[in-house]
C-alpha cells in the first residue's frame, strides 16, 4: 500500500516545518508569503529532497526484494505484454533495455522484452557504465558476449560502432510517480544519459506497488513519458 511508504515522508516534512519556527511571525504578518515562500524551500531545497529520496528508496527496496521470483516473473510477463502493445513500442526502431541484477533486488525482469525486441527486428542497447559514472548505450544482439560491471550489471564490452539515435528507453526505477518523476538509485546514471535524449521516448517499467501519487523531484531529475505497470500503461 503507497499509505505505508509515507511516514517517514511525514517525518522529513515535520523536520522541515519545525526548522521555521522563527518564522513564525512572518506567517502571522504575511500568510500568503510565508506558504509561497516554504513551497518553494521545500521544493528546491536539495538536501531535504535528497533526505526524502533515501528514505523512500529504503523502503521501496525493502518492498521489493520481499518478492518471490515466482511472482516478480509473472508480473514482469504481464508488465511485457502491456509495453509491447504500445505506440511507442510499436514505432521505435531501436530501443534501450537493461539486464536486471541477478540477485535479490527483484528488479522488473527484461528477457522477454529483450526477445521480442529481437523477434520484431529491433536494434537493442544495453547501458555501460564509461568514465566520469557516464552512460553509454552500446548495440546488443541476443548471445553476444556481456561482462559484468562494478555494481554487478551485465554490459555489453566497448564498440567502436558511431552513435546513432534511440527511439525508446525503457528505464528500471525503484520508484514513479504519476507526473512521470523517477526514483533510481541514487547514482543519477539515467539523469546525465537521458539529459543528451530529448527526442527519444522514455518508458518506465515497474510493479504497480511503485506507482506512487507523489514523489520528491530535483531539478536534474529526469521526467519519463510513459509508466507501464502489470496493471496499467499511464502515458503522460
Ligand atoms: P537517481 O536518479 O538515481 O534516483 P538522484 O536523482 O538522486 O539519483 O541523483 C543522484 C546524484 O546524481 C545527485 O546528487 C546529482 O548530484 C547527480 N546528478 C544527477 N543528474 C545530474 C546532472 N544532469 N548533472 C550533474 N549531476 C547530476
Ligand atoms: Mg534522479
Amino acid at each position: 500500500m503507497p499509505g505505508e511508504l509515507f511516514p517517514s515522508l511525514s517525518a522529513s516534512i515535520s523536520v522541515a516545518l519545525l526548522r521555521q519556527v522563527p518564522f513564525f511571525f512572518v506567517f502571522l504578518l504575511a500568510p500568503e508569503t510565508f506558504l509561497a515562500a516554504q513551497f518553494y524551500t521545500m521544493h528546491t531545497d536539495n538536501s531535504f529532497i535528497a533526505e526524502a529520496k533515501a528514505k523512500l528508496r529504503k523502503t521501496l527496496r525493502h518492498k521489493r526484494r520481499a518478492l518471490s521470483q515466482e511472482i516478480c516473473r509473472t508480473l514482469s510477463e504481464r508488465i511485457t505484454k502491456r509495453l509491447v502493445a504500445t505506440d511507442a513500442w510499436q514505432r521505435a526502431k531501436s530501443v534501450a533495455l537493461y539486464i536486471p541484477k541477478r540477485n535479490a533486488e527483484r528488479e522488473v525482469e527484461t528477457q522477454l522484452l529483450l526477445e521480442q525486441a529481437f523477434a520484431q527486428h529491433k536494434r537493442i542497447l544495453l547501458p555501460r557504465i564509461e568514465a566520469q559514472n557516464t552512460l553509454s548505450f552500446l548495440p546488443w544482439t541476443p548471445g553476444d558476449p556481456l561482462q559484468q560491471n562494478t555494481f554487478g550489471i551485465l554490459e555489453p564490452y566497448p564498440a567502436k560502432e558511431q552513435k546513432q539515435a534511440i527511439d525508446l528507453f525503457v528505464l528500471p526505477g525503484l520508484a514513479f510517480d504519476r507526473q512521470g518523476t523517477r526514483l533510481g538509485f541514487g547514482g543519477g546514471y539515467y539523469d546525465r544519459a537521458l539529459a543528451r535524449e530529448s527526442q527519444a521516448c522514455f518508458a518506465g517499467i515497474c510493479y504497480s506497488f511503485q506507482l506512487l501519487p507523489l514523489l520528491p523531484k530535483a531539478a536534474w531529475d529526469q521526467n519519463v513519458d510513459l509508466i507501464c505497470t502489470e496493471d496499467e500503461v499511464l502515458c503522460l
